[in-house]
């Protein structure tokens, strides 16, 4: 069976990993942290010292990194992933990370005799979990062809979204749509209410009318329409205020080089950032109701 590495075991990393050695695949797992390789291994992984004998040999590598300096290190630097792996493997890298950072990834992987994919996730700890993960990837169709059944073993969606780079765009543009939709759908509910409308009113209503959005019937931010959203357990995440403000950072930088406007992105990164900065990071995205009401 040919040889699988997993790089990367932290909240994400760690589910995928386990759901690959579920798949019966041959998995070589390694993180930095210890513990992280150990709840690897009690998954059915591999141990590895480093990242470096993890991808030994290796025909396909997965990483699961905090961002690009990261993978840029692991694969082409110190971490000699680039170096170990078999000849002609395939890196797929399922970090968010800056689109700039995957297109020179895909161009250093090519240049070592290898491919890459980026292939950036949604769906958060729960999906990785549970191998429910949609998967945005970018690179050539062969490579993603033949990521496939790895991929499948770890989410349920897998979107081609074209070349180098274009999963990382997918991933960022989308989750500045998100970003701006849950501030939007936090001021039209404490909107709604001023006026003397109750939330659950005014969702039965705006659910079934235009203003409908996944912000609003999928993870209300006000309590009570929506049972199993964080605003029904005091903002607890769900989706952290410092990932959205990690992404929306991300399509702000891309946004500025490809000169494209998003006034309403940046609005969203101000108020996330403000968030973060009065010690809200680790609330759920959805907390700018509780802001809006004047309870934080
Ligand atoms: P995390 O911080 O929990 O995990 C990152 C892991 O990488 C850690 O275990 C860390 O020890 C390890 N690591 C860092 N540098 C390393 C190195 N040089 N060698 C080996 N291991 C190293 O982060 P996470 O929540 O699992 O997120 C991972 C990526 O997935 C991020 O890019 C994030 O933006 C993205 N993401 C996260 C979520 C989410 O809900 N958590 C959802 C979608 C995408």
């Amino acid at each position: 069976m040919a040889k699988l590495t997993f790089i990367g075991l932290g909240n994400m990393g760690s589910g995928m990993c386990a759901n690959l050695c579920k798949a019966g695949m041959d998995v070589t797992a390694y993180d930095l942290s210890p513990a992280a390789v150990n709840q690897a291994v009690a998954a059915g992984a591999k141990p590895a010292a480093s990242a470096e004998a993890a991808a030994a040999g290796a025909a396909m590598v997965i990483t699961m990194l905090p961002a690009g300096s990261h993978v840029l290190d692991v694969y082409f630097d110190t971490g000699r992933v680039a170096q170990a792996a078999a000849p002609g493997a395939l890196l797929i890298d399922c970090s968010t990370i800056a689109v700039e950072d995957a297109r020179q990834a895909h161009i250093k992987a090519l240049d070592a005799g290898l491919t890459l994919i980026d292939a950036p996730v949604s769906g958060g700890v729960a999906a990785a979990e549970a191998g429910t993960l949609t998967f945005m990837v970018g690179g050539e169709a062969a490579d993603f062809a033949r990521a496939q059944p790895v991929l499948s073993a770890m989410g349920k969606n897998l979107f081609h979204a074209g070349g180098a780079g274009n999963g990382q765009a997918a991933k960022i543009a989308n989750n500045m749509l998100l970003g701006v939709s849950m501030i939007a759908t936090c001021e039209a509910f404490n909107l709604a209410e001023k006026l003397g409308l109750d939330a659950q009113t005014f969702f039965d209503i705006s659910s079934k009318a235009s203003g409908q959005c996944w912000s609003m019937t999928t993870y209300c931010p006000a309590p009570g329409p929506v049972p199993t959203a964080p605003s029904n357990r005091d903002y607890q995440p769900g989706f952290s205020v410092a990932m959205m403000l990690k992404d929306l950072k991300l399509a702000m930088g891309a946004a500025a080089g490809a000169q494209a406007d998003t006034d309403f992105g940046k609005a969203a990164e101000a108020a996330y950032q403000a968030l973060a900065d009065d010690g809200h990071g680790a609330r759920d995205f959805s907390v700018p109701m509780l802001k809006l009401k004047g309870e934080l």
